[in-house]
């Protein structure tokens, strides 16, 4: 148990083929080359090199946008895969992923014609910012400005907690068009910045050297910093239509975000386990291996049980999203569940290693370092509840 078992998720061979071609380029690049990357926090090149070539960058984008095509439930199940070698692998992707599903949902023909088939090869990589040094789940409290100037707007802001800040060539940036507006969100715009990947600075835009973190180390972490930064009129998400849709637009690509964080946890808690069942047959006290332990055996039962149950809450939100449902209940539960499921998982892997779990030397130690993110990113799990309390209370019929 642990690893997803594909027939009976019912998945066809095709997901199945191309899940097993993503664990066998986890196994032979990720896995043997994460503590390196980590030890030195070094963006991985080779792998996203590699992540090309498996077209990840491209999975959700459209055949004729120049990607696979796949839907969300195959997508996060890759994710599970990825994320199961090394977490900062799979946040290169999601902030990317959430990018091209708002510039599908939302995007005018132009703007997908021109940056998808660019997106699909991993050409140009997307990041996505709400977030802002005094504001995170209070994402109306945003302050940063775009100011209508002629034909183009000038922003201004300062932005937090952007991941893939530098690297990326399109950032989905949410500023006020309209500060005075009520409700806030009505004066809210995404605007699709474009900037030359890795350029610390360009026309009003500067992004200072990246965040330093307890883990998600490889993965760039950036503030960005607005000052009078002129972007065309035509860099507003949906055009026209997009003016004042800002938030709306940001809200519906985190909701796919929560999947793909609930993916991450599964997969970062299946290598917790892996590790954990692997060094309780190595180890011996009192006579016999760990797992002879009833204590030991009742926390791997535990462990395993609540990584079922992750993946099956993850996979049926995003079998919601693909059927076209309202799965905002259904990530929002997902989220929650696998990201604290997670953290328990890994604490427990972490546990059950000992002395040895606080070295350095052992992979369990990163993902204890790395599992917390999962709490926080894409909304807090008190935000999860607070969004899954009201879903439930709107579909409630009386
Ligand atoms: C490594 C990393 C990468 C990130 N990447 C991105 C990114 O790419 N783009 C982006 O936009 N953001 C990103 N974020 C930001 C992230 O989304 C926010 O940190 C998160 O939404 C929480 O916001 P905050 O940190 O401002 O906490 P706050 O909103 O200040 O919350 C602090 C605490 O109060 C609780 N709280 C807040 N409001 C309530 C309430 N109404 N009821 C109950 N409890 C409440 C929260 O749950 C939390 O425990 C990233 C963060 C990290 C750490």
């Amino acid at each position: 148990m642990s690893a997803p078992d594909h027939a009976a998720l019912g998945l066809t061979q095709d997901q199945s083929d191309i899940l097993l071609a993503v664990r066998e380029f986890v196994e032979g690049e990720v896995i043997p080359n994460a503590a390196r990357y980590d030890a030195a926090d070094e963006f991985p090149e080779a792998i996203v090199a590699g992540l090309r070539e498996l077209g990840i960058f491209g999975f959700t984008i459209p055949e004729r946008y120049g990607g696979m095509g796949l839907d969300l439930t195959t997508y996060c199940l890759a994710i599970e895969e990825l994320s199961r070698g090394w977490m900062s692998v799979s946040g290169i992707v999601n902030t990317h992923f959430i990018v091209s599903s708002m510039l599908l949902e939302s995007g005018t023909e132009e703007q997908r014609e021109r940056l998808l088939p660019l997106m699909a090869t991993g050409e140009v990589r997307g990041a996505f910012s709400m977030t802002e040094p005094h504001c995170g789940s209070d994402v109306q409290a945003l302050r940063s400005t775009a100011t209508r100037v002629g034909d183009c707007w000038s922003i201004s802001g300062q932005k937090m907690w952007v991941t893939n800040g530098l690297r990326s060539g399109v950032v989905a940036t949410l500023v006020k068009t309209d500060p005075a507006a009520q409700p806030a969100h009505t004066g809210m715009t995404t605007f699709l910045v474009e900037k030359t990947p890795g350029a610390p600075r360009e026309g009003g835009l500067t992004i200072p050297p990246q965040l330093h973190k307890l883990g998600y180390k490889g993965v760039e972490t950036t503030e960005l910093v607005f000052d009078g930064h002129v972007v065309p009129h035509t860099a507003i998400l949906g055009g026209d239509d997009g003016l004042g849709r800002g938030f709306q637009q940001m809200m519906s690509g985190v909701e796919v975000g929560r999947a793909n964080v609930a993916a991450r946890g599964v997969g970062v808690a299946r290598r917790a386990y892996e590790l954990a069942l692997r060094y309780a047959h190595e180890r011996e006290t009192f006579g016999k291996p760990l797992h002879r332990h009833q204590a030991i055996q009742f926390k791997l039962a535990e462990m395993a049980t609540k990584i079922e149950a992750a993946r099956l809450l993850t996979v049926q939100a995003a079998r919601a999203k693909d059927a076209g449902r309202r799965a905002d209940v259904e990530t929002g539960m997902a989220k929650l569940f696998a990201s604290e499921s997670c953290k328990e998982v890994v604490e427990d892997a972490f546990r059950i290693h000992g002395g040895y779990g606080y070295s350095t030397e052992y992979e369990i130690e990163r993902l204890y370092r790395d599992a917390p993110m999962l709490l926080i990113g894409e909304g807090t799990s008190e935000i999860q509840k607070t969004i899954i309390a009201r879903g439930l209370i709107s579909r409630y019929k009386g």
